[in-house]
């Protein structure tokens, strides 16, 4: 199994205030550098090209975000959103690491994690909101369509928020079955159950305070049955750790013991249809020791054979 990840991904500081922080990567890459990880393949995540970008995002969004380069301190684009000299390089290399990701899934078989931020799901075609400025998930999706002729690939988000932006961005796009469970009400204020694209979109809200039953009932009644009647040729999964109990910024009481189930399943998912080809990119998760915990067991559950 493959890690991609990229030290520029630190140099994305949106400031001292920000929960979006450097030190939750720092705190992933720590969880693994564990010895029962050493079996992970790390590789050093390229940059996307503009041509990668231009599927999923309007040419005035790709060089607004990378002709902001403020020389030193932060540029504010949104409320939550913020941009310093080194974030228009990490955007590159999170979004690169999913089309790298896709590439050698689909080239070579097995699975990968993309150790990235700036996290992706919230960037629409043309806007960055939400600490995301390109939506990663969304560049691997298209490319896996675009430059390897998939007819369906699956996103599954299990982010405590929901994926506007991979919503907005294949709404219309029937090769892509978008799944997703989340908090409501709780920002970005979509994901109702009726929002549903050409019959391709799945929005499975959870109320704040739910927790393991609710979560499991919810993906094993509604979410996997969907997702396994699409028979995904490939798995792609925005993974986003903040439906815990101990994040700071949403009510949902998970565990890391409920992060390695999803995970079970999404695998069983992938090893059912898409010959185990399975890519996951980091989205959210803002408490430390609950993020780096989750993280390890999603990635323990992705290298079960
Ligand atoms: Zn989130």
């Amino acid at each position: 199994m493959r890690l991609y990840t990229h030290a520029h991904c630190l140099q994305h500081d949106p400031g001292p205030d920000q929960p979006e922080s450097p030190a939750r990567l720092r705190a992933v890459l720590q969880a693994l550098d564990q010895d029962r990880f050493a079996a992970l393949d790390r590789i050093e995540a390229p940059r996307a090209t503009r041509e990668q970008l231009l599927r999923v995002h309007t040419p005035q969004h790709v060089d607004r975000i990378l002709g902001t380069v403020p020389p030193s301190g932060t540029v504010r684009l949104d409320e939550d959103t913020l941009m310093s000299p080194g974030s228009a390089e990490a955007a590159l290399r999170a979004a690169g690491a999913m089309v790298a990701a896709v590439d050698a899934v689909l080239d070579r078989g097995g699975k990968a994690f993309c150790a990235v931020r700036p996290p992706g799901h919230h960037a629409t075609p043309d806007r960055a909101m939400g600490f995301c400025l390109f939506n990663n998930v969304a560049v691997g999706a298209a490319h896996a369509i675009a430059a390897h002729g998939l007819k369906r690939v699956a996103i599954a988000d299990f982010d405590v928020h929901h994926g506007n932006g991979t919503q907005d961005i294949f709404a219309s796009e029937s090769r892509v079955l978008f799944v997703s469970s989340h908090q409501m009400p709780l920002y970005p204020d979509t994901g109702r159950e009726d929002e549903r694209g050409v019959g391709n979109i799945v929005n499975a809200p959870l109320s704040p305070g739910d927790g393991s039953y609710a979560f499991r009932e919810l993906w094993d009644g509604a979410l996997l049955p969907r997702l396994h009647a699409f028979k995904p040729q490939l798995v792609l999964v925005s993974a986003g750790f903040d439906a815990h109990r101990n994040d700071p910024l949403a009510d949902l009481r998970l565990g890391s013991e409920d992060y390695a189930w999803i995970t079970g399943r999404l695998r069983d998912l992938a090893d059912a249809h898409a010959n185990g080809r399975l890519v996951s990119t980091l989205e959210g998760g803002y408490n430390l020791l609950a993020l780096a915990t989750s993280v390890a067991a999603h990635v323990t559950e992705l290298l079960e054979a």
